[in-house]
């Protein structure tokens, strides 16, 4: 070869790396964009089950794998809950798998630390990825927070070679640190809605949520052609209590006095504290009469026992109940009127019994 030929030569391989390389660019970019556009999406979930739908679903598409499972580790119940509160309980996904230990999951579980990517083995890996199927290669990616490992996202292709150990897993660590921080953060959003709903003293619903739920309660009331039962309840000169002993007591009072008013009513009453001393059980299909029994009930066990108070004394408490109720008929399509009336209505049986002398229980007159 002649050194002009030579140099040709040279210079084409040069021109076809330089190809190469601006290809390879070109790919690079769109892996980036890529992997923005799927951190974009986690991070615009708004709620829980979004967020577990992004990562399941979205996933597995942004991916084009063939099956994708999300593990979380959930000990104290709190997801779970939040799922369920929100009225989309786990098990509408069937590949999310929410367990109370990591351990024994999964024999890479152990050093998760980064990605592990390798080869499907049902013994290792169908745990986590029940719904696998013909699956051949496995990328693992560890949710991690404060560097303790809170579960995983397994995505599974039936191709052997798609995740294998040589394979760079620098994107996918990316991935499931900022998949680890939305559900961190829609947990947090999830638990603070809910605590809007609560009533910090006592534990109990708030107003707030008995507002939400009369409504879903006279509708059903009014789909099942039932009635809905409101019972008000105040506590008897509670002011003396604060005033005699202060607000801690008062307090102690409250809280105690709550306990005995739930162990009287079933799961699927609706028990909210009202304002102050006032509490408020709605109770559906039930009719006045077993409202007033059960209204008798809690009256006796707010007065049962002294109540003990924080300086060591006791004092004994009694309420006054007020009982109303509707049956809401097809034409009732205001049930927020409905449902305030309900309540004042209650409200001006309760009057009815501190007129007559307090401690004891009124129903509404017909
Ligand atoms: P009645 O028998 O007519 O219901 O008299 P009462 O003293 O119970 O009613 P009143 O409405 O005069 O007083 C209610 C008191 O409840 C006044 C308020 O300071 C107190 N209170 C409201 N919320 C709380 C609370 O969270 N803690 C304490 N310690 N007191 C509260
Ligand atoms: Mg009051
Ligand atoms: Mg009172």
């Amino acid at each position: 070869m002649t050194s002009r030929e030579e140099l040709e030569a040279q210079l084409d391989a040069t021109r076809r790396q330089l190809e190469g390389l601006t290809a390879e660019v070109a790919r690079n970019d769109e892996i980036m964009r890529r992997a923005q556009m799927r951190e974009l999406h986690l991070l615009q979930a708004e709620s829980l089950d979004g967020l577990i739908r992004a990562l399941i679903d979205g996933l597995r598409t942004s991916y084009g794998v063939d099956y994708v499972s999300l593990v979380i580790c959930d000990p104290g119940h709190d997801i779970r809950h939040l799922l369920l509160a929100n009225g989309t309980p786990p098990d509408k996904f069937p590949d999310l798998l929410i367990v109370e230990s990591i351990a024994g999951l999964a024999p890479q579980y152990i050093a998760l630390q980064q990605p592990w990517l390798g080869a499907f083995a049902a013994c290792d890996h169908q745990l986590i990825c029940p719904g696998a199927g013909e699956a051949r290669s496995i990328a693992m990616i560890p949710l991690t927070h404060r560097g303790k490992l809170l579960g995983s996202i397994n995505l599974c292709s039936n191709d052997l070679l798609r995740f294998t150990q040589v394979h760079a897993s620098d994107f996918l660590a990316h991935m499931g640190v900022i998949a680890s921080f939305c559900i961190e953060n829609v947990v947090n959003r999830a638990r603070l809605l809910r605590s809007g709903f609560t009533d910090m003293l006592t534990g109990w619903h708030n107003r707030r949520y008995l507002t939400v739920r009369i409504n879903e309660e006279l509708a059903r009331a009014r789909r099942d052609r039932t009635r809905l039962v409101c019972l008000m309840l105040d506590i008897d000169h509670f002011k003396r209590v604060n005033d005699t002993w202060g607000h801690a007591a008062g307090d102690a009072v409250l809280q105690e006095l709550a306990q005995r008013i739930e162990s009287q009513v079933r799961a699927s009453d609706v028990a909210a504290r009202y304002g102050g001393e006032e509490f408020v059980v709605l109770l559906p299909r039930t009719d006045v009469f077993a409202a007033s029994k059960l209204a008798e009930r809690i009256r006796t066990a707010v007065a049962a026992e002294p109540v003990a108070l924080p300086n060591g004394e006791s004092v004994t408490i009694t309420a006054s109940i007020g009982i109303a109720e509707v049956s809401p008929g097809a034409d009732d399509t205001d049930l927020k009127t409905l449902g305030d009336s309900l309540i004042a209505r209650a409200d001006v049986a309760l009057y009815a019994a501190k007129s007559a002398g307090r401690d004891q229980v009124v129903v509404e007159a017909a």
